[in-house]
């Protein structure tokens, strides 16, 4: 059997992931929540005293945000948007007919001002052009969200709902590009803390279509992507457990991001995939984490 499948049948098995009939879409047990808790523990030991300001949105974001974004030039085929029913008693009796005659009821539904959050930095950057000039020395902020992607598989690493811990810094080039590299050289020693064969290379988003490849080729020879590879369900093809993603002065540009001197600012974001990391745990150390390395059940839990 497919070994993604066959780690998915262990995780249903030992009740770490529960199923909900739709692939990418799972229900957590406590212990896995427990290890996605203990690793973003470590996340703040060793991030914490850069001071990043905290913020948590919802997994939906302003629709005008995210069009405004420009996602949907980018990654159509990943999007999520919300919609609901805002019809009369009319409307919703023909509804409730067209479900009971098994027809597509969802074709009435209009399209709401929220749309499903892809990344835990996207509806950042709005937030902050509003509040005016960035300081001289830059920001700093910590996110979390679940976001999702509609990109449906068998492979328990690739979700539709998960979440990504994120730091954004804004600034100068010099200073965001430093705080990218900090944070691969973190990344790296954290997972091996962690007992996690780790492995850094370039990457590019999934851009689509035709005109897709040559931003994804772009992306690629500027080195604006990197991501942190873990074997999780195969030791040839990694999983990106963490991404590293300069944006040059683009989300600047966008969203009228300036600095206090006038300058546009530059922007970088690193990402922890923590259902990835939790997932790359379990599949190295066992389902079992009773029976975990000393040594990595003291760094995760003390
Ligand atoms: P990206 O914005 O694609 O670089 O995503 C940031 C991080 O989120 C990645 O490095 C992954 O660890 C994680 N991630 C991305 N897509 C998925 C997915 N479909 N399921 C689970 N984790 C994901
Ligand atoms: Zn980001």
């Amino acid at each position: 059997m497919d070994m993604q499948v066959s780690f998915l049948d262990r995780l249903f098995e030992s009740g770490l992931l529960i199923e909900t009939g739709v692939d990418g879409l799972y229900g957590r047990s406590g212990q896995f929540e427990d290890v996605i808790a203990a690793f973003e523990r470590l996340i703040d030991r060793i991030g914490g005293a850069d001071g990043a300001e905290a913020i948590r949105f919802p997994p939906g974001m302003n629709r005008a945000y995210f069009e405004k974004s420009g996602y949907m030039k980018s990654f159509p085929q990943l999007a999520g948007t919300v919609h609901s029913f805002c019809g009369n008693d009319h409307d919703h009796l023909s509804l409730l007919q067209c479900m009971e005659e098994g027809k597509d009821w969802t074709k009435e539904q209009k399209a709401t001002d929220i749309a499903l959050t892809p990344a835990a930095c996207y509806p950042l950057y709005p937030t902050v052009a509003k509040r005016g000039p960035i300081s001289q020395n830059g920001g700093l902020y910590d996110l979390q969200s679940y976001c999702f992607r509609h990109e449906p598989s068998k492979d328990p690493a690739r979700q539709q709902l998960f979440r990504m811990r994120e730091y954004v810094c804004m600034g100068t080039e010099a200073h965001v590009t430093t705080f990218r590299q900090t944070w691969m050289d973190r990344g790296v020693e954290m997972m091996r803390s962690i007992g996690l064969d780790v492995e850094i290379d370039v990457a590019n988003d999934p851009f689509f279509g035709r005109a897709g490849r040559l931003l994804a080729n772009n992306q690629r020879d500027q080195n604006l992507k990197f991501e942190l590879l873990i074997p999780v369900t195969s030791q040839a093809n990694k999983t990106a457990c963490m991404s590293f993603n300069y944006h040059q002065d683009a989300f600047g540009q966008k969203w009228g991001l300036t600095l206090e001197n006038g300058s546009v600012a530059h922007t970088a974001c690193v990402g922890f995939g923590l259902e990835r990391i939790a997932l790359a745990l379990f599949a190295k150390h066992g389902l079992d984490v009773a029976i975990w390395p000393e040594a990595v059940r003291k760094t995760l839990w003390g």
